[in-house]
């Protein structure tokens, strides 16, 4: 497969390269040259296939000879070897749960396929890497959990300041080893900001072999794609169409969505359903593109302004504004709406849910209401143990902790804070040992 530059496509690169430099010289987003045709030999035999042989099937259309088979084989069931089941809440609406891997979130899937992969890159060359990433809350436990030990590869991860929850924090700054947590005095976007900036300076990229792991990666974005595929497995014949919300804030995983979609999955709509980070709604209600500041929610993980792969998904259109409105209906959702949810949920259903799968929820219930023929799939995106506070304020008590958390939230935080980009800079240009 070849990635080429969103924004200049003669600027070309192979998996491994765009892997391993996370994106192109022109800070272009990679994106497949094509997407693949699976063939009819996997379409036939999908429906019973193991996850980890659809692993493996799919994505191997997208690494091509980069990696040799049977190691590939390894890395795509590795990623995805926790449950990914589509538990029914009514005849109507069903939950697909993304929360059962190692840290508790969706992010999981993307962040170990990309851990493994990059692993391997650099055993092969037998060159160091730094892993830079921005994290709004769950990339970063991912990405750490995922990295924890790999050798020659150092994790630097930008957090913002008072903006995670503590749980999420836990999972960044108590790992020590070759992970690195970096708290900066800022929002999101702020992170994200120098994150790319570092990624353009060439003093930092003489001094470090550089790559992401946010969903900007090919590596991390793409395996995404997979727990679709499981999730389509779960499709009943006598379901009606199927609807998918996916609560947004990079819009990483909508956009993996809709690569799934393109390559045949029998998706009939999705819905981005985000908190008042309302950019994209807003855009394609209004078709005006507003940059705006991201402001602070119960759902953190998408508090984003300018969802990097947007870019993307406009792609996968062929920046055709009516196409995009056609395939996506966008809702935004406050915080006391998404409070509301969660407590319907418990109501209704018995359901605990996080507050991003809130929002998804509220996604699907506001589609259905004039879409009745449609069976509505949420997802949700991380476990409510993750966003403890914001349960117990919509419901008034907490979930409980299991043990291997306990002791996670009695170590110790590290972490070096940081105001600006040049205090990034000075971390990143001391020796990497
Ligand atoms: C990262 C995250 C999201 C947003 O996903 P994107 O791919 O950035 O749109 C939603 N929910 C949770 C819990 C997350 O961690």
């Amino acid at each position: 497969m070849i990635y080429k530059s969103l924004t200049n496509p003669s600027l070309t690169a192979s998996f491994k390269e765009a892997a391993t430099t996370g994106i192109a010289p022109d800070r272009g987003l990679y994106f497949p040259d094509h997407l693949p045709d699976l063939g009819r030999d996997f379409w036939a035999s999908y429906a019973h296939m193991d996850k980890e042989t659809l692993g493996y099937e799919v994505m191997k259309h997208f690494v091509g000879s980069d990696i040799d088979q049977q190691t590939l084989a390894e890395i795509a069931s590795a990623a995805i070897d926790f449950d990914l089941p589509v538990v029914r809440l009514d005849d109507r609406i069903g939950v697909l749960e993304l929360f059962h891997g190692p840290t508790l979130a969706f992010k999981d899937v993307g962040a170990r396929f990309m851990a493994r992969c990059l692993g391997y890159f650099s055993a092969q060359s037998g060159e160091k890497t730094t892993v830079l990433v921005a994290t709004s809350g769950d990339t970063g436990g991912a990405v750490a959990d995922g990295f924890l030990g790999v050798p020659g590869v150092e994790v630097v991860i930008l957090y913002p300041s008072g903006k995670v929850s503590p749980l999420q924090e836990k999972q960044l700054t108590a790992l020590g080893q070759n992970v690195r947590a970096v708290e900066v005095l800022g929002t999101f976007d702020d992170c994200q900001d120098m994150v790319k900036t570092a990624f353009v300076d060439q003093q930092v990229r003489s001094a470090r072999k550089l790559t992401s792991a946010n969903s900007i990666n090919v590596a991390r974005w793409l395996p995404q794609m997979l727990y679709y595929f499981v999730a389509l497995q779960q499709k009943k014949s006598s379901d009606k169409p199927w609807v998918v919300s996916v609560p947004s804030g990079n819009f990483g995983n909508l956009c993996a969505g809709f690569v799934a979609q393109k390559l045949g999955l029998d998706i009939a709509h999705f819905i981005a359903a985000t908190n008042s980070n309302k950019t994209v709604p807003d855009y394609l209600t209004t078709g005006v593109w507003t940059d705006r500041k991201s402001v602070a929610t119960r759902s953190n993980a998408m508090d984003v302004a300018h969802p990097s792969n947007w870019t993307r998904i406009e792609a996968l259109h062929a920046n055709n504004f009516d196409a995009l409105t056609t395939q996506i209906s966008s809702y935004s959702y406050t915080d006391e709406q998404t409070l509301a949810a969660m407590q319907q949920l418990y109501q209704a259903y018995d359901y605990i849910a996080d507050p991003h799968g809130a929002i998804g929820y509220l996604g699907i219930q506001q589609y259905l209401a004039n879409h009745p023929d449609h069976f509505g799939v949420f997802l949700e995106t991380a476990h409510p143990i993750k966003f403890t506070e914001v349960v117990s304020e919509a419901l008034g008590f907490s979930p409980e902790l299991p043990e291997g958390l306990q002791q996670l939230m009695q170590a110790e935080k590290k972490s070096t804070v940081i105001r600006n980009y040049a205090e990034l800079k000075e971390l990143l240009m001391e020796k990497h040992e």
